[in-house]
């Protein structure tokens, strides 16, 4: 997979792809990420990336060429997924985490100051996208986000790929709580059953924590879960 983020900031992203699972999956051939600078595609001697926004205002206005050229340079075969990072965008969800991450070619724009010129979005962009519904100053940590999420559920990208498919979300349910050594640190005892060596009441267990978590902490996710008469009673018996 091909990542390539447009940014004003790629110093920003830069350091954390050099680290830890990003920089593993990389090494390893199953993702390139590439981070360009905006300004790199300005003509002026100034490499102006913004302008004043018509009809006044306050704040600075991402300018379509540089955009326009870049994407059209970096999308030479056409065929690349371009999302612009806003808070205007749909939720980032691990479904569409696990749906970006089937794409071969994404470019992902990082708008800064009041956002980029609306041209773009209507033009060039196919999915815009947020992280949440908060505001930040620009979009590079967002693209990071989006960069970390795909790339851990890319094959090869953890040391046991299946762990990323337990993890919360990727089943509709939040992940199960976890305990390491020692068995009992300051009387608080680690759950008998995880001692006990048997897998399947190991695995039983684990399932019925994650469904009382989720049904405590989340239990909009349960309105897709297809439940059982037996999970039913066990997220009633948490609701009691
Ligand atoms: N005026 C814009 C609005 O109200 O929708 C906000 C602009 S924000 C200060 C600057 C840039 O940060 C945005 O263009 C976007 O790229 C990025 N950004 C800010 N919050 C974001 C979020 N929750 N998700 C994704 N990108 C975000």
């Amino acid at each position: 997979m091909k990542l390539d983020v447009l940014a004003l900031f790629p110093d920003i992203i830069a350091p954390a792809l050099q680290t830890g699972i990003l920089k593993r999956i990389q090494d390893a051939g199953g993702l390139t990420v590439n981070v360009y600078n905006l300004r790199d595609w300005t003509t002026d001697k100034h490499k102006s990336v913004d302008d004043y926004p018509y009809g006044g205002g306050a704040g600075m206005i991402l300018k379509p060429e540089p955009i326009f050229a870049a994407t059209k340079e970096l999308n030479v075969e056409s065929d690349a997924h371009i999302v612009f990072l806003t808070p205007q965008g749909i939720p980032l969800t691990q479904p569409l985490v696990e749906a970006l991450s089937l794409e071969n070619h994404l470019i992902l724009i990082c708008g800064r100051y009041k956002g980029v010129d609306e041209r773009v979005r209507q033009k060039i962009v196919t999915s815009e996208i947020s992280i949440g519904d908060y505001v930040l100053s620009g979009g590079e940590i967002a693209a990071l986000v989006i960069i970390d999420a795909i790339a851990r559920v890319l094959p090869g990208a953890l040391g046991d790929f299946e762990s990323a498919h337990e993890d919360s979300f990727s089943k509709e349910l939040l992940d199960h709580p976890h305990y390491t050594r020692p068995a009992d640190y300051e009387g608080m005892k680690v759950p008998e059953v995880l001692l006990s060596g048997h897998h399947d009441n190991i695995k039983k267990w684990r399932h019925v924590e994650a469904l009382k978590r989720t049904a405590q902490r989340r239990p909009d996710l349960l309105q897709e879960y297809d439940l059982t008469d037996e999970e039913l009673a066990i997220i009633n018996k948490v609701k009691q």
